[in-house]
């Protein structure tokens, strides 16, 4: 392998496309005769001005985002948005939440902080390993916005069907199936996600928002919690995380030249399967999700004997391959397979997991 590098399969931070590591290496010292790395440049330079611009510019096109929404980007990860997003579009103070895994279940702690919080669904019983139906779900007329987490990196479900919000606001968290597939924006009110699972560097969230959720009557809030200032700004009220929203520039500018989003679906599909197909047939492991539920992105998976699992850990570990260890409420073992994890590394990791298998 070039560089040596390890198959990377970390839920996020998460590996990169070499591509994009190359392109950023050759331009660290001296970014377009800017004589500057882009991380010692004024924000306010024109040099940055245009690579803020061209980042927005690469993404609507890649993701198809109508005029009528805007994009910003603003620091404080996924994580703040929790905060934000009941801060913002809460007008009657009201909303529903969908419960499907931790990272819902983080959304629906802090929104409970601000105003009043319906579970419509929930899938608590079978600890998080399937979709709830959502298809005629109890809204009240009065309830802001829906919400989902459209893909749970730790407990690896997928939403496959958008839950039916008869008529309200969808608001989806898609932190770790960003621009894994294609998306039709204007199903939803606003989209968000950090950027460290499938697209970019820690400390950053993209918002995609629909221009007449921001309100600009919250004078009240702290500055940096109003929509309306950082769409106001163009994303920079302050000092914006210019790196990486640099890096995810040329992250979009890969997924464009790669065929857009259509082509990218094809890949993780076909990735995916690979996996996917292993773990049902293998007698040693099993996926702990339901299958028409199962994430593209993140897959869980388990002996079933905790300390069979942390013997697998070790031994892909020893074989080079990184991060395999699942989440503490989960157990068992997690590949995450994002947009960068090339096929090759998602059939040596399952050669070296039947391998395993035969020796056990
Ligand atoms: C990682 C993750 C978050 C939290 O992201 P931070 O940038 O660390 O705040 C939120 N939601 C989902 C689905 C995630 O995977």
């Amino acid at each position: 392998m070039k560089y040596n590098r390890t198959y990377n399969f970390s839920a996020g931070p998460a590996t990169m496309p070499e591509e994009v590591l190359e392109e950023i290496r050759d331009e660290m010292m001296n970014y377009k005769g800017s004589g500057m790395c882009v991380m010692e440049m004024s924000h306010r330079s024109k040099v940055y001005q245009q690579i803020i611009d061209e980042a927005e510019q690469d993404l609507r096109d890649l993701m198809g985002i109508p005029d009528n929404y805007k994009v910003l980007f603003i620091q404080g990860g996924a994580t703040l948005q929790f905060s934000m997003i009941p801060m913002n579009l809460m007008k009657n103070g009201k909303a529903v939440y969908i419960e499907t895994g931790a990272w819902s279940k983080k959304a629906i702690a802090e929104a409970k902080k601000v105003g009043e919080v319906i579970v419509g669904a929930s899938s608590k019983d079978k600890n998080y390993t399937y979709i709830p139906d959502c298809s005629d779900l109890d809204i009240p007329e009065d309830a802001d916005y829906v919400y989902i987490c459209e893909n749970e990196t730790i407990h690896g479900v997928t939403w496959n069907k958008l839950p039916n919000t008869k008529g309200h606001v969808l608001v989806s968290d898609q932190s770790s199936m960003f621009l894994s597939k294609p998306c039709n924006v204007s199903d939803y009110g606003m989209i968000y996600g950090g950027v460290q699972k499938n697209i970019g560097p820690a400390g950053l969230a993209i918002v995609i928002v629909r221009e007449d959720l921001i309100r600009d009557d919250l004078t009240d809030l702290p500055v940096y919690m109003q929509y309306s200032i950082h769409a106001g700004a163009g994303s920079m009220y302050n000092t914006p995380n210019c790196w990486a929203i640099y890096v995810c520039g040329k992250v979009f500018k890969y997924l464009k030249k790669l065929g857009g989003l259509e082509a990218m679906e094809k890949i993780n599909i076909d990735k995916a399967k690979v996996f996917y197909d292993f773990l049902d047939q293998s007698k040693l492991f099993k996926g702990t999700v339901v299958p028409e539920d199962r994430s593209l992105m993140n897959i869980p998976f388990v002996t079933g004997d905790a300390d069979l699992d942390a013997e697998v850990i070790a031994y892909t570990k020893k074989a080079g391959f990184e991060n395999l260890k699942g989440h503490k409420s989960v157990g068992g073992l997690r590949a995450s397979v994002y947009n960068a994890m090339p096929k090759d590394g998602v059939v040596a990791l399952v050669d070296c997991l039947k391998k395993f298998e035969a020796e056990h």
